[in-house]
């Protein structure tokens, strides 16, 4: 039989599900990557992902080359819409199966249907496998067969069902030979940027190392440091966590590979690997929620949220524009939103900061700022983003209590004791002595002027009183509590 094998958010050749099972079918098995028109149209021209996703698929292309030992082996790579290259492909191949890993956002998996239905009309199977995640969709559930909505008792449940036979990696390598050449009119060269209608972002400035070569620089580094975690992990100053959300989203390096070593490490006493592999179980949390409850992609996870007003109208519309581009007069908030833009990387203790910030000072829908996430961060995933929203604005399941709010203030002294992230951001505000760095506003006229801080002018005042605030949100989320 021959198989198609189909990459998605999984560009890497080893321990990788579907190729796998597809070499271990199959006598001959070709692989592709679609530059999907769907996703692609509504980006900007300029996307640090995309160009992440090139340069990753350029090394794919090249370890499989390298695996299957001929000259014309390789990654077919397409620019069409998914939907029907796909099918098209098979066909023209002349594939049995076409083998794929599961993709829960409610978007792939209506194109997941629609393929599967138009491979069948053609008589083609499709066969789809867990890679994503560590354990998946039913396979945690409470004792009545229902899924978890509360992250401790998934969490216990996931750490008592993990073993060996979850955390092993798929041996591809051992089957590699079974990787078949490209017919000549697909044997080119992964398409360059502007093949695909992109142009070059600030990728490669930034030094990102893509592909999994570049995951597992980072992995390594990040071993030297893991035992660290626990204590380093809220300080956006230190270089605390991974950096690895990107890979783990493009799937340049196996989730199964992080958990193994990160339970390895922890079970013999690591408490930095604990922490770091409770991230990970976040991880598998957050995609079970979307695929058990696909309306958080458009509401609330709790419906009595739906029914808080948000502040609309030209206000509203200033305010969230000046969240996005940093200018809060909130240095932590603005230092963070900087990072943000200049890098599509931010801290998790940031992200929390200016999630609150958005919706409990500026009390805007959760949802503008999920979108405005989604469209920055080089990790962007639906399930992840949507998790971290709902838990900032208190909507979701096992969420922040809408009643405790982040003083941004208090945040910054505590988080950034020394104001050495916020220098780094905000290089206006860097002649400011550290007290007065969290709260520019209460600082004496002389230190201003000194510092070469005009208020107003050089940096924005504060466009909210934060105890004010904190009140109008109490009120706002009454509607909850009535209903609660
Ligand atoms: P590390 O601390 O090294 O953690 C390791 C990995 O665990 C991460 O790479 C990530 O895959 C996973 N992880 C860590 N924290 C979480 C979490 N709270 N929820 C789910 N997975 C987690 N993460 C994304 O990958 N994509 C997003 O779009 C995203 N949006 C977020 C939005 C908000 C409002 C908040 C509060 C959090 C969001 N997160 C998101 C979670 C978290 O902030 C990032 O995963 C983390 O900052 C990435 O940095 P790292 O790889 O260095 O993390």
């Amino acid at each position: 039989a021959t198989g198609l094998v189909w990459f998605r958010r999984d560009l890497r050749a080893l321990d990788h599900a579907a190729l796998y099972h597809a070499l271990t079918h199959c006598q001959q098995v070709h692989c592709v990557f679609v530059f999907d028109t769907d996703i692609l149209a509504p980006l900007p021209r300029a996307d640090r992902r995309v160009e992440f996703i090139r340069e990753s698929l350029v090394e794919l292309d090249a370890h499989l080359h390298e695996l299957s030992g001929h000259t014309q082996g390789g990654l077919i790579v397409l620019h069409a819409a998914a939907v029907d290259a796909v099918p098209q492909l098979a066909q023209a191949l002349g594939v049995n199966a076409v083998f794929t890993n599961h993709d829960d956002e409610p978007q792939a998996l209506q194109r997941d249907n629609a393929v599967r239905t138009q491979l069948a009309r053609n008589g083609v199977a499709m066969h789809t496998y867990k890679d994503h995640t560590v354990l998946e969709r039913d396979e945690v559930l409470t004792q009545s067969g229902t899924p978890y909505s509360v992250f401790t008792p998934y969490k216990n449940a996931w750490l008592r069902k993990i073993d060996d036979f979850y955390l092993k990696s798929y041996p591809v390598e051992r089957h590699a030979h079974r990787l078949a050449p490209r017919p000549t009119e697909h044997a080119r060269p992964v398409p360059t940027l502007g093949e695909i209608g992109f142009e070059q972002s600030t990728l490669g400035q930034l030094k990102l190392p893509t592909g999994s070569r570049g995951a597992q620089q980072l992995f390594d580094d990040f071993l030297q440091r893991i035992e660290r975690y626990e204590e380093t992990r809220n300080f956006p100053a230190v270089k605390g966590p991974s950096y690895l959300s990107v890979h783990l989203r493009f799937g340049t390096i196996s989730p199964r590979l992080l958990a193994r070593t990160a339970h390895a490490l922890a079970q013999q006493g690591n408490p930095g690997a604990a922490t770091w592999l409770n991230e990970l179980i976040w991880r598998d949390f957050y995609f079970q929620i979307l695929y058990h409850h696909p309306h958080v992609a458009e509401r609330s996870f709790k419906p009595a949220y739906d029914a808080i007003a948000w502040e609309q109208g030209d206000t509203a519309q200033a305010l969230f524009r000046a969240w996005c581009d940093g200018q809060t007069g909130y240095p932590l908030v603005d230092a963070a939103m900087a990072q943000l833009n200049q890098t599509g990387y931010m801290h998790n203790r940031l992200r929390m900061v200016v999630a609150s910030f958005l919706v409990k000072d500026l009390g805007i829908d959760w949802r503008w700022g999920e979108l405005y996430f989604a469209q920055q961060l080089n990790d962007f995933d639906l399930a992840a983003n949507n998790g971290g929203w709902q838990w900032a604005s208190s909507s979701g399941c096992d969420a922040q209590p809408y009643f405790r709010i982040f003083n941004p203030v208090s945040q910054s002294e505590k988080f950034d004791p020394e104001g050495k992230f916020i220098r780094r951001y905000l290089p206006q505000l860097a002649g400011l002595r550290k007290a007065a760095l969290h709260a520019p506003w209460e600082a004496k006229p002389l230190e201003l002027q000194e510092a070469g801080i005009t208020l107003g002018q050089t940096y924005p005042r504060p466009i909210v009183q934060h105890d004010e605030a904190r009140l109008r949100t109490l009120e706002r989320y009454a509607v909850v509590k009535a209903a609660a």
